[in-house]
């Protein structure tokens, strides 16, 4: 089933996701694809932890002041708000930062802050 996910299907299924469809019926609805392939789809996607909570989303407009405070792992955002495949990061945290290393470095960078965080990343790597 290569290149099943073509861009209509991945919105559709990022709608119905949203909407709190169960990821069986989404299957029925796009169609020759299993209710795993929907899961595994939606975990890539980032979509799956959204509504591990339960939380049904309100509004279809992702609110980055809202996800963020729920989210566990780097906060750096990937896309723009409100695409489709936008998400976060997500991987593990440098202790007291939001971000992990490779976005910790560029975000730091952008303060003209890479001395200290290179200084740091450099005290832990010797641990
Ligand atoms: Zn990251």
């Amino acid at each position: 089933m290569k290149n099943y996910w073509t861009e209509s299907k991945v919105n559709k299924l990022t709608k119905l996701w949203e909407e709190g469809v169960s990821a069986r019926d989404i299957a029925t609805k796009l169609g020759n694809v299993s209710r795993n392939a929907v899961i595994g789809k939606a975990n890539r996607l980032g979509l799956s932890k959204k509504t591990l909570k339960g939380e049904k989303s309100q509004n279809k407009a992702i609110d980055i002041s809202v996800l963020v405070p729920n989210m566990s792992g780097c906060k750096w955002p990937i896309g723009h708000p409100g695409d489709s495949d936008f998400y976060f990061c997500g991987k593990e945290v440098i202790p007291t930062k939001p971000y992990c290393g490779e976005h910790c470095l560029i975000a730091y960078r952008r303060k003209d802050n890479s001395q200290k965080i290179k200084k740091f990343f450099k005290l832990n790597s010797e641990n």
